[in-house]
């Protein structure tokens, strides 16, 4: 008899994991959302899946992104200084978490994975651990339901270092080259500029990460979409001339009511195991590996994570499951998770004057252009730049 595993949560790391292990073990998953609640409910990320991504999305034959809008390049703007345009490796989309999670939920019930409603409760944990030779914590910004230690040296904030401001909208026509956007305003904040496709088809996101009480922390106090519109509409015209000019006025709407999203998060790392009576308990995504999204790596980090658990699992297939898998997992993802949690902790802070030195040059460097855009593909690169140059 295959062994039993039961994923808590249904985004991006429950969904790649279900796919993932669905030949090989018995698996359900627990959602408390069903596909068309999730598809008329609140936009929640802007969920850029670069390259290594998408790969591992195809290697499991997860549904595609190749519909999405073209992500090609990476634009830097220092303030109002247009200073380069990096190309990546690969092809990066954003597909609406609400259309991906949706499509996904409903193609893993066809091909036969249990998918079982219900809110987890906390005081549910030890029954539940009793049903499964192993049970993974996947419940994403909103966990862990289970007590897995924080690992202190990772975690250094215990407050947000950023408001994230995010709406999807259409009549902004995209960037050229096609690609992501950044414009940063030292000692304010972020704008990212995200071609994304939804179920209405293709819009740009905005997305502000605000430092609170600064210039772009314009929407305190904002309920409504109307609101929301309009609120956005001044800051792009007051701080964001080159997007502003890009606006189609009579075309500039939310793409639906549910399409923006005030949020804060503090981000948290923890160790991602822990035995509950005699049952493996393994984390993965923002349960346990949670970020400020400022480098855009927070779905990447989950599907680099899954995929080695996954990789893991079937390591030990025939062996009894017990801490030291949980050992292996964290062993296996520990480079990864302290590469990308201290470049964008990094990130959240003043930039280091040899990175500020490495943008300027990358304005008349193809080369140095390029290689920062790989950063948000491979962050280990980042990371070496940030801190071992
Ligand atoms: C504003 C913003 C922008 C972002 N932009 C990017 C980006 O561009 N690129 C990127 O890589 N990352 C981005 N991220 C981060 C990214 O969205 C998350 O890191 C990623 O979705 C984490 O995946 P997950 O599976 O851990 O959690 P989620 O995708 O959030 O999934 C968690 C799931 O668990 C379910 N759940 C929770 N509790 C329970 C329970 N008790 N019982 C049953 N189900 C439960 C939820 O309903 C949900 O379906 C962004 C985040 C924010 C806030």
């Amino acid at each position: 008899m295959n062994k039993r595993i039961g994923i808590i949560g249904s985004g991006t790391a429950g969904l790649q994991l279900a796919y993932s292990l669905k030949n090989d073990f018995d698996v359900t998953l627990h959602h408390y959302e069903e596909p068309n609640e999730i598809r008329r409910g609140r936009i929640q990320s802007t969920q850029v899946h670069f390259r290594p991504t998408l790969d591992r999305e195809q290697r499991f034959h997860m549904p595609g992104a190749d519909a999405a809008p073209s992500i090609q390049t990476i634009h830097f703007s220092m303030g109002q200084q247009k200073l380069f345009v990096g190309k990546l490796t690969g092809e990066a989309a954003s597909v609406d978490q609400r259309m991906a999670f949706s499509k996904a939920m409903e193609d893993l019930t066809q091909q036969g994975v249990s998918l079982r409603k219900g809110r987890v409760a906390r005081n549910e944990m030890e029954t539940l651990a009793e049903s499964y030779e192993l049970l993974i914590d996947a419940t994403g910004k909103s966990g862990p339901l289970f007590p897995f230690p924080v690992e202190d040296e990772l975690t250094p904030f215990h407050t947000p270092q950023r408001k994230c401001i995010v709406g999807y909208f259409t009549g902004v026509s995209p960037v050229e080259p096609k690609g992501i956007s950044i414009t940063v305003y030292p000692g304010a904040g972020e704008m990212f500029e995200i071609p994304a496709l939804t179920e209405q088809g293709a819009v740009t996101i905005l997305f502000i990460e605000a430092l609170p009480d600064g210039m772009l922390d314009a929407f305190k106090g904002v309920r409504t979409a109307p609101d929301f519109e309009q609120r956005m509409k001044s800051l792009l015209q007051e701080h964001f001339p080159e997007i502003y000019g890009r606006v189609d006025l009579a075309r500039f709407s939310l793409v639906d009511e549910e399409a923006y999203l005030q949020t804060a998060i503090t981000p948290v790392i923890r160790r991602p195991y822990l035995m509950q009576n005699g049952t493996l308990v393994l984390g993965c995504g923002d349960s346990v590996f949670l970020a400020d999204p400022i480098t855009g790596q927070g779905c990447n980090t989950a599907s680099y994570c899954a995929e080695r658990l996954f990789d893991t699992l079937m390591a030990h297939k025939e062996s009894p499951w017990d801490e030291k898998v949980g050992v292996d997992y964290w062993s296996s993802v520990h480079p990864y998770v302290k590469a990308v949690t201290e470049w964008t902790n990094a990130m959240t802070g003043p930039l280091p004057e040899h990175v500020v030195q490495m943008l300027m040059l990358a304005a008349a460097d193809q080369q140095m252009a390029d290689r920062i855009a790989h950063w948000f593909e491979k962050p280990q690169n980042a990371h070496n730049a940030f801190f071992h140059s």
